[in-house]
């Protein structure tokens, strides 16, 4: 039997749960299809530290950060680099989400219960010109309550209008194709997969017992992306990135498998910038993984020594947390696919933060006292601890020579030198005690320093990497870690996705990730960060006001 409702939204992360309840709160019937279990809802947003980017927030000036929108605005276009014809409806996104984030985006979440942690964080910082890429002000505010407290406001509401009737929720149930009669697009159909009794997260079965159809006037695509399906990383990989990795550890779960593109465009949907991605390169295998492949990103702070396969130290100015495209496509250029940082006790202690909310116990359980141990504790955190003993890409010594001797080990070569490496540090180390010096890395530093935020968790106190007073000395092998799709469905303001001859495909609206998170690739070429779950916000706020007034 078909089942019939006023809109169909495909997919339950965040992008879905955003446009579902914002059509439900119009008074509108949804089916809200999920491939996934009722404990995934959510999906990678659950996963994720929370990060949403806001501009001139009172965080910000309460730390005496002087933010405005024009300032945004011009660190969006030096990182995005807009150049294609595609880019007409990415750019007129990008412009409207900056003035969301400037304006309205704070108080919205706020009346909802969402909440941040007050110390914002300085992410992508550049490190060129002014005019390039780079948030010239920190702007990455953490949810109090990570993912989970960023989703919680929008699961509560999806649950409040499923009680009203208003929402049906349909888990397992995948999407193999959409109704298109004369270009229109009616409905969706697709397999009834087996119940899963898997944790969040994990891969659930794929065995089908049954079918379902479903219609309405509009169908809002809301899949995610691609980062779970290397094969597709792969295949969209970019030229300009060098060639593509032939390892890659996964920073999402497999569900963001990609293929609900596939089935969208095969209904008329027009994928833009399908090669613009955003994948991090300080990825570390995870322990105790979750998904297949699970990597875990280490968000760095400014200090640690980076190095590449052969022991070269990274060029201006690639430095930990300055532009994560810069570094992968230099990365990239050495002809292998990882590389490294050295650093010691002093600074993994107070640097190493790692994305994800349940590496982040503190912060997501919402506990002030175990989050204040952050600027106190002797140690790192006990995540970071637990990977510093037990992470298969971490190596600590007390020596130099031990530790490039067992990073060798770690890599199955005889890559690094010894005195090659040693040079390069003791050269960086002399900089230290110099006030006037011109090592770039370390005038980042004294710059850090000066920002509060910074001082009191992010940035260690300058120090030579090689006094034992700061050791043990720690090596961190880095991966290429798959994350977000860049490109997307190319839509117009009110996500209502374009054809291939241009004309909209009516019935058909596509959101967050799988719109490029607004219009088919918002970012451009880069982001500044907390942009991905804002622009799940914004586009699935923008579509399902959109679909609701276009069902009437
Ligand atoms: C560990 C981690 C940390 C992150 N940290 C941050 C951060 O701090 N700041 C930030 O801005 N971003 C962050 N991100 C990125 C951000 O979380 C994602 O880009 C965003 O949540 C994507 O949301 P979405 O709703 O578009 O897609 P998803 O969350 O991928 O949800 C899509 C849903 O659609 C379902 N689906 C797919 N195909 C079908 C089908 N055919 N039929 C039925 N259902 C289907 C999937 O099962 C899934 O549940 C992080 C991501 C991760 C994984």
């Amino acid at each position: 039997m078909t089942e019939t409702a006023d809109a169909i939204v495909v997919g339950g992360g965040l992008a879905g749960l955003v446009a579902a309840t914002e059509l439900t709160d119009a008074g509108k019937r949804v089916i809200l299809v999920e491939q996934e279990g009722e404990q995934s809802l959510g999906g990678q947003a659950f996963w994720s530290f929370g990060g949403v980017f806001l501009v001139d927030s009172p965080e910000q000036r309460r730390l005496g950060i002087r933010d405005s929108h024009d300032l945004a605005w011009q660190d969006w276009l030096g990182s995005a680099g807009f150049d294609r014809d595609e880019d007409h409806w990415p750019k007129r996104w990008a412009q409207a989400y900056v003035a969301f984030a400037a304006g309205e985006k704070r108080d919205w979440l706020r009346a909802m219960g969402h909440r941040i942690f007050p110390i914002v964080g300085w992410a992508e910082r550049g490190g060129r010109g002014a005019m390039e890429h780079g948030n010239s002000v920190p702007r990455f505010h953490v949810t109090w309550g990570t993912g989970p407290g960023l989703v919680e406001p929008f699961e509560r509401r999806a649950r409040e209008a499923a009680a009203k009737g208003l929402l049906s929720f349909r888990f397992r149930h995948r999407v193999d194709s959409l109704i298109v009669t004369n270009r229109v697009v009616e409905g969706v159909s697709g397999s009834v997969l087996e119940p899963t009794s898997v944790a969040r997260g994990q891969s659930s079965s794929r065995n089908e017992i049954g079918d379902f159809e479903f219609r309405a006037q509009a169908v809002i695509v809301a899949s995610g992306g691609i980062g779970g399906n290397h094969d597709l990383v792969r295949q969209n990989w970019p030229r300009r990135l060098g060639t593509p990795p032939k390892r890659m550890v996964s920073g999402v779960p497999a569900h963001v498998d990609g293929r609900m593109i596939g089935i969208t465009e095969a209904a008329g949907g027009r994928i833009i910038n399908h090669d613009r991605m955003w994948h991090y390169v300080e990825g570390v295998q995870n322990w105790d993984p979750i998904w297949p492949g699970h990597g875990i990103r280490i968000l760095p702070g400014p200090s640690s020594l980076w190095f590449d396969a052969r022991g070269n130290r990274l060029p201006a100015h690639l430095y930990p947390g300055t532009d994560t495209l810069g570094q992968l496509q230099h990365i990239m250029g050495t002809g292998f696919d990882y590389s490294w940082f050295v650093l010691t006790q002093s600074i993994v202690k107070k640097e190493f933060a790692l994305s994800g909310s349940e590496q982040n116990p503190d912060l997501t359980s919402k506990s002030w006292l175990a989050t204040a141990r952050r600027a106190t504790n002797k140690g790192a955190p006990a995540p970071v601890e637990a990977f510093k003993s037990k992470g298969a890409d971490f190596v600590v010594r007390d020596n130099l020579a031990d530790l490039v001797a067992a990073m060798n080990t770690l890599a199955g070569s005889d890559l690094l030198s010894h005195d090659h490496v040693k040079a390069q540090i003791e050269a960086r180390d002399r900089e230290i005690a110099n006030p006037f010096t011109k090592d770039v890395q370390v005038i980042g530093l004294h710059n850090a320093r000066r920002y509060i935020g910074d001082r009191l968790i992010r940035t260690a106190k300058p120090h030579r990497i090689l006094d034992p007073a700061h050791g043990p000395l720690i090596a961190v092998r880095l991966n290429i870690l798959t994350r977000k799709t860049l490109g997307g469905f190319e839509t117009d303001l009110d996500a209502r996705v374009f054809g291939n001859g241009g004309a909209i495909v009516p019935g058909l609206y596509a959101v967050g990730e799988a719109a490029g998170f607004g219009g088919g690739g918002m970012h451009g070429y880069r982001s500044l960060e907390g942009t991905f779950l804002g622009g799940c916000l914004f586009s699935g706020r923008v579509a399902g006001r959109a679909a609701a007034k276009a069902v009437g």
